[in-house]
């Protein structure tokens, strides 16, 4: 993950069913990042099916990739207590030092700009492939990413109400 790498296929296959394994109430939930690969996706076709469950909206989020450049490594977090800031929406109070513990804040190396620019070939190549894969099995709700989380938020639950209709 350091080197802007996916964790491997069948690691992350196995954490997704030890989580459905583990709830109770497993039908109805969320999963944010997952699948990132066409073998993700498939193995996750097959988890699902054994449960007898199926995946109602595939949620994919649209940013220019200078963005996504800027709001990741714009993030920086406290190694002691983990609390996450951002050099543009979420300063904390005195640079460079945590809010909660007076930690010094360090920089994840996955969002370092060179190792941001490594995750998006691997996108690129591993991951935008789905977007087709989920459009054609009529799963993908496509949404801008501009505004703030709320905007998102509600751009998202527009495109549900949409198909509630
Ligand atoms: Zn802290």
């Amino acid at each position: 993950m350091g080197k802007g790498e996916l964790v491997p296929d069948g690691i992350i296959l196995n954490m997704v069913e030890s989580i459905l394994n583990e709830e109770e109430n497993n039908s109805s939930f969320i999963f944010d990042g997952f699948p990132r690969t066409i073998p993700q996706s498939e193995g996750f076709d097959i988890i699902l099916s054994d449960r007898n469950l199926a995946l109602d909206h595939v949620v994919n989020i649209e940013i220019l990739e200078d963005e996504v450049v800027n709001r990741l490594s714009s993030r920086w977090s406290c190694p002691n207590c983990d609390s996450v800031y951002n050099t543009i929406s979420k300063q904390p109070d005195v640079a460079g030092i945590c809010d909660v513990c007076g930690s010094e804040l360090n920089q994840r190396d996955d969002d370092k700009p060179e190792t941001v620019r490594n995750r998006l070939s691997v996108y690129f190549e591993q991951t935008e492939p789905l977007i087709d894969f989920y459009k054609n099995k009529g799963l993908l709700r496509t949404v801008s990413s501009d505004g703030g989380p709320d905007s998102v938020f509600d751009r998202i639950l527009g495109e549900f109400s949409k198909l509630d209709n």
